[in-house]
């Protein structure tokens, strides 16, 4: 069956790394025969900030607004605003989401932060009986792509930086794996901007040659959610 990915991303040039590192997916994708969905949140000036204009009608409670049960309540309506609606119908459909971007602050840039907030709305994207292991997108594949000013000897565990993977905990674990995505290992293209062009075609090649097979890989492993008490 053709498989569906959507790639998120965040850049705001077309000359950038980041912009080649999302084309060759969205070629390597298109070669497989699969659909491909892309979210330029820059190019779209997709709304960053979670406001009461997310919810179309009457609020429950205007007096003291209560962005997550309004919007759960607006999900359950069909009242979200049109742009949630439109990226909520993208993760539907996608087998695999990609998130591509540079990294800012450890973390995603603020418009793509913009976009978890808004789009992964409870009742869509989880609910208190579907979390982690039971979440609603267990079937999905999800994977961080990001690019980094710093070089991969500042990320070790005794590096300048610490641990990269410190750094995407709240993204991988808080983010996706509690919606249920299977996560796969980060793709990172580490500090492009100092490196020699040979260097950056060959990182190129190599998610290239990634691609070719990232709908099959494995995911991380996480502890399962049985050993919690919920
Ligand atoms: P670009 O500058 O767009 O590209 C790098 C080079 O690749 C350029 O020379 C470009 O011409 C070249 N290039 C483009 N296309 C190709 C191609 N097809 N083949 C070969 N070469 C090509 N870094 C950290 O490590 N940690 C942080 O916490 C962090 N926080 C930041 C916060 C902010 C607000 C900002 C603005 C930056 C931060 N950075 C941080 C740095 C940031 O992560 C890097 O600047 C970014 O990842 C570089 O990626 P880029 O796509 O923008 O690179």
């Amino acid at each position: 069956m053709e498989k569906t990915v959507l790639i998120v991303y965040a850049h705001q040039s077309p000359k950038s790394f980041n912009c080649a590192v999302k084309d060759a997916a969205v070629k390597a994708f298109a070669d497989q025969g699969c659909k491909v969905l892309v979210s330029d949140l820059y190019a779209m000036n997709f709304r960053a900030v979670a406001t009461a204009d997310d919810v179309k009608g009457k609020l429950k409670t205007p007096e003291h607004f209560r962005y997550n049960e309004e919007t759960a309540l607006a999900w359950k309506e069909g009242r979200l605003s049109d742009d949630i609606v439109e990226e909520q119908r993208k993760v539907q459909q996608a087998d695999l989401v990609i998130f591509q971007f540079p990294l800012y602050w450890f973390n995603v840039p603020a418009i793509m932060k913009g976009w978890i907030d808004r789009v992964l709305t409870q009742g869509f994207a989880y609910s208190l009986q579907n979390l982690y292991d039971n979440g609603f997108f267990k079937n999905k594949k999800a994977i961080l792509s990001f690019t980094t000013g710093g070089m991969e000897s500042m990320y070790l565990p005794d590096g300048l930086n610490g641990d990269i993977n410190v750094a995407l905990w709240p993204l991988q674990s808080g983010v996706l794996r509690f919606c249920g995505f299977q996560v796969l290992a980060p793709q990172i293209f580490w500090s492009p901007a100092h490196a020699p062009n040979e260097a950056r075609v060959a990182l190129l090649e190599a998610w290239k040659a990634r691609l070719g097979g990232l709908l099959d890989e494995k995911p991380l492993s996480f502890a399962p959610t049985e050993l919690f008490d919920l």
